[in-house]
């Protein structure tokens, strides 16, 4: 079989397109890393996930890929228009530490979480601290091209000077611009943003250099675009982030990198939305109302289940998370890793069968990562009685590979889970069947049966928990 086409869904064109990279058989891949002021809240890991997946999928049809990762570890300020404290010089001054010290703490609590959902490390994490005589490099470039101006506060880009400025996100220049010329901050159009912001006069700051314009520090935008340019060049293929960064933090980016270099700067821009809470809520670390891995795990829930949750619905798509949706999630990924054990692996009957669902999960997965399809594809195949078992577990070890949710790893089921017989959870599964269906009789003959193996069931919303009866 020949391998398929990969089609990506580019925010650039807002259309799906196949897959060509620059140099073939190799891709350059940056994806924008956390800002580390605090732990890492399970929104933000989700939007590594995609990218985790595609590269493994690229990596499986036989691409040599270069993925970077930085860690912005200083400029990031409280608000998008360049004002606002620092968000890891406010974290240091809360806690009384160094900005180094919060910085180096999070970005390996980082690291730890992303390992924990299975996600591979980039081929380099980049910190932007590390970058900065790189960074002062491209402001002079930018200033070479009349692109910059400078007041009191900082060096700006004049994104008027920049013809396509706004292109990816499609912003209403005109609309931004009206009645704010000349800008209260001294900007001369309201979407200038800074590229190295001056160290404050009246107080002293941890993070800051020498420039040829003052003493500072970097604006966040031009960090990834010099880390970009130092590690993989000019022109990259592939670039990832939130939905969050089109209006801003990608836009200028852009014109940093394109008015800088007068070229291309990325083929293809990927990005993943948001997780939110109940009415739509996006989950947010300045909204206060954020989620730890470590929180989940605390309630005993297995990081894995969270991949599987986050795998059952397609990046570009909100995914809501809730307690009952995860309990779900974690029930039927189990259930799936326990089908999974109890496959023969002697059972070598009807190879055919297995080749076309080969053919049809890579196929989901190369049609812009469409992970929901693909899982849903696996359940198909492990309860289809069509394709012999031992055929099943290969193509299981195989996507594994790509879908990272440890699918042969039969020894890490919850305790509960473990202390519950297997005849016991297949009743139970029947009864939030047969309750599903409103067949009631069924459903209290089931739970009868239940009782007498000395458990009970606990209906949630969407979900259902089994509990000893002594418990
Ligand atoms: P930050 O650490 O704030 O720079 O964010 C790290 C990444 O998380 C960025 O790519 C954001 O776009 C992304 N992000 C922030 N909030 C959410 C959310 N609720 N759901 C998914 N991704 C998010
Ligand atoms: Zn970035």
């Amino acid at each position: 079989m020949t391998a398929p086409e990969v089609k990506l869904f580019n925010t650039l064109t807002r259309e799906k397109e196949v897959f060509v990279p620059l140099t073939p058989g190799q891709v350059k891949m940056y994806t924008c890393g956390p800002t580390v002021y605090n732990y890492a809240h399970i929104g933000n890991l989700r939007s590594y996930i995609f990218p985790d997946l595609l590269k493994k999928l690229l990596a499986f049809l036989g691409y040599q890929v270069t993925q970077i990762m930085n860690f912005t570890d200083v400029g990031h300020l409280t608000s998008d228009a360049d004002a606002g404290d620092d968000k890891i010089e406010k974290a240091a001054a809360a806690l009384g530490k160094s900005a180094w010290d919060i910085s180096k703490f999070y970005a390996e609590a980082f690291k730890q979480d992303i390992s924990a959902l299975n996600i591979a490390f980039p081929s380099r994490f980049t910190y932007a601290t590390d970058y900065i005589p790189q960074q002062i490099d491209l402001v002079k470039a930018l200033e070479d091209k009349d692109l910059t101006y400078a007041n009191e506060d900082g060096v700006y880009y004049d994104t008027a000077q920049f013809s396509d400025y706004g292109k990816m996100a499609k912003l209403d220049l005109e609309g931004l611009q009206e009645g704010a010329r000349i800008d209260a901050d001294g900007k001369r159009n309201k979407t200038d943003f800074a590229l190295w912001k001056f160290s404050p006069s009246d107080a002293q700051r941890q993070m800051e250099w020498e420039s040829p314009w003052g003493k500072g520090f970097p604006g966040w935008h031009l960090e990834c675009t010099a880390m970009i340019f130092a590690e993989l060049g000019p022109t990259i293929d592939i670039h990832t982030g939130g939905t969050d960064h089109i209006p801003v933090h990608h836009t200028n980016e852009i014109a940093q990198a394109e008015g800088a270099t007068g070229q291309p700067f990325v083929k293809y821009w990927l990005h993943g939305e948001f997780l939110v809470l109940d009415q739509n809520q996006r989950m947010g670390k300045s909204e206060g109302n954020f989620v730890t891995l470590q929180t989940l795990i605390d309630a005993g829930f297995s990081p894995k289940a969270y991949r599987y949750l986050c795998l059952t619905s397609h990046y570009r798509h909100f995914l809501t998370f809730s307690q009952d949706n995860l309990k779900a999630a974690s029930t039927a990924y189990f259930k799936l890793k326990r089908t999974i054990e109890h496959l023969h692996a002697q059972d070598d009957r009807h190879p055919e069968g297995a080749a076309e669902y080969r053919e049809k999960i890579l196929n989901a997965l190369c049609d812009d990562l469409n992970a929901p399809k693909a899982v849903g594809l696996i359940w198909d195949l492990v309860q289809n009685d069509q394709v012999g078992d031992a055929h099943k577990l290969v193509l299981i070890r195989e996507f594994d590979q790509i879908l990272s949710l440890d699918l042969l790893n039969f020894t890490d089921y919850p305790e509960l889970l473990l202390q519950i017989p297997d005849e016991v959870q297949s009743l139970a599964q029947a009864r939030w069947e047969a309750r599903l269906a409103k067949n009631w009789a069924e459903s209290d003959r089931l739970r009868d049966l239940i009782q007498a193996a000395g458990f009970q069931m606990r209906d949630g919303k969407d979900s259902f928990e089994l509990v000893a009866l002594d418990a």
